[in-house]
């Protein structure tokens, strides 16, 4: 692959950028250079917000539109992205070394589905409503979009996450100027070339890649109405104290480490839960927000749940990710496993038991690979038990009985995701309501576009997905008439 691009898409056409540097993708998997792409800086960014300005305040443009008039819009663009999912695919799972058959899954047609998802809302949506005043007369109401937006997007799923802002934004009326990661700029300019096929106008949708100076500067920039970011724990807080100062909206979708509550009466046939498991403590080589990385085993089933824990990573097969066989591809970068590394080796000095894993595969001397890793006896107060490591590293933690599950499951400062296993859901249920988080699943976990996704506590504010969602990208306004 060597794809080079000289522009950016802002305005709805091809501009040249302010300056001549230059972001190089790397392939995860092979160290290969993959092409080349602009770098935004400042007077980029200023030129995308004024494009998105420009779109928003026309009196007769994209925010005054019938919105079904927008969500034929966004299902032509749902159309587009489906004609390019092999090139989403290949793209995506180069830069960051997610697997192929993840990448299919989760970014390309799970994308599309979130696009026509609000698409569909938009034509639902009561945009006003009329209610009766408690001192007389009648009050509109009215569900407004919020202007400009300032989204800024990690590299682990650098699509779903853009279209959980996307396709919001633009079903409520408002415009966007897209940063994506440095990490991963190749699939947003194929984002770009499905915005100007299906026609998205001119200014709605402007796309910026650059680092996390430039990230800054937009966040700040004056002609910003809200800012919806995700991307880990530190960055949302310098974020905040922005959006803070600036009492400007802003919605953050941070870091994690959630609970995996493994309950006494759980199934651990792995040929049955296996996947599951999987999906849900390793997917896409641990560089998941949601992941339940600190498994919690009842100690009357301890050792089972170690060996089930141990056999699954075990029987991974780790390699190249565009290779279709592929269930855990390398890190994205070179740092990200430097930075998986030294919480290896934190989880040994700290004592922890390593049961799997814990160095690099044989065979794999190009690519950022890491072993699928399961520490057992792990104490919670632990760094690797506290820390988000964003990589296939695993603690199993004992505990005496359901409250004390409870209690370790809520003994973190993250609460964004997690799981409950058992073979009587009811009780995964009544479990899964005790923990503080903003979403958990029982016997399965994937964050589902039809429901709030989002986290509590240092896993962020606000949330995206489902109805809910539109209300990020809207004010209200009351009219009393
Ligand atoms: P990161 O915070 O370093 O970067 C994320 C994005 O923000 C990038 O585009 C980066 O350039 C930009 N950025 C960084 N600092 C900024 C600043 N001060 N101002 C403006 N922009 C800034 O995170 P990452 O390493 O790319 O991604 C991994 C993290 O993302 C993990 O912590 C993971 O848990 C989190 N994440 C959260 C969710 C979620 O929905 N909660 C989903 C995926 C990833």
């Amino acid at each position: 692959m060597n794809l080079r691009y000289d522009t950016f898409f802002i305005g709805g056409t091809w501009v040249r950028p302010a300056t001549d540097r230059v972001i190089i993708p790397v392939n995860a998997s092979t160290e290969e250079q993959l092409g080349q792409v602009p770098e935004g800086a400042e007077a980029d960014i200023d030129a995308a917000v004024a494009a998105a300005r420009q779109a928003f305040d026309d009196p007769s443009g994209w925010s005054s539109w019938e919105p079904a008039r927008r969500a034929d819009v966004m299902d032509r663009l749902a159309d587009a992205i489906d004609r390019r999912a092999d090139g989403f695919v290949e793209r995506v799972s180069a830069q960051n070394g997610m697997p192929v058959a993840v990448a299919r899954q989760l970014e390309t047609g799970y994308p599309s589905a979130v696009l026509r998802y609000y698409a569909g809302l938009a034509r639902a949506a009561e945009f006003t409503e009329t209610r009766a005043g408690l001192f007389g007369g009648s009050i509109q109401v009215r569900r407004v979009p919020v202007g400009v937006v300032a989204a800024i997007v990690p590299w682990n799923f650098p699509q779903a996450l853009s279209m959980f802002k996307i396709a919001p934004a633009m079903a409520t009326g408002c415009t966007l100027v897209i940063k994506p990661s440095p990490e991963t700029v190749l699939d947003a300019y194929l984002l770009a070339e499905a915005m100007e096929e299906a026609g998205v106008p001119a200014g709605v949708v402007n796309i910026v890649p650059g680092g996390r100076e430039v990230g800054a500067y937009l966040v700040a920039h004056p002609q910003v109405d809200k800012v919806a970011f995700t991307g880990s724990t530190a960055a949302g807080r310098t974020i905040a104290e922005t959006c803070g100062r600036l009492l400007r909206p802003v919605t953050l979708e941070l870091g994690g480490k959630s609970a995996a509550i493994v309950l006494d009466d759980a199934d651990l046939d792995l040929a049955k839960i296996g996947e599951g498991l999987f999906g849900s403590t390793l997917l896409n080589n641990g560089q998941t927000c949601f992941l339940g990385t600190r498994v919690l085993a009842p100690r009357s089933r301890y050792a089972e749940v170690v060996d089930a824990f141990t056999a699954l990573a075990g029987s991974l097969t780790v390699g190249d990710a565009g290779d279709a066989t592929t269930q855990i591809g390398p890190m994205a970068t070179a740092r990200q496993r430097d930075r998986v590394e030294s919480y290896i080796a934190k989880g040994r000095g700290e004592g922890a038991r390593i049961t799997v894993g814990g160095g690099r595969p044989a065979g794999l001397e190009r690519g950022w690979f890491v072993q699928p890793t399961v520490f057992a006896d792990v104490d919670n107060g632990s760094v690797i038990a506290q820390e988000e490591i964003f990589g296939p590293v695993l603690s199993l933690i004992p505990y005496d009985d359901v409250d004390h599950a409870v209690r370790i499951a809520n003994d973190s400062d993250f609460g964004l995701g997690g799981t409950v296993w058992t073979s009587d859901p009811e009780r995964g249920a009544a479990v899964a309501h005790r923990v503080r988080t903003g979403t958990i699943g029982v016997n399965r976990y994937i964050p589902d576009p039809a429901a709030p996704f989002g986290g509590v506590k240092a896993s962020g504010l606000g949330r995206e997905l489902g109805p809910e969602g539109l209300a990020g990208y809207q004010q209200t306004q009351t009219v009393y008439v």
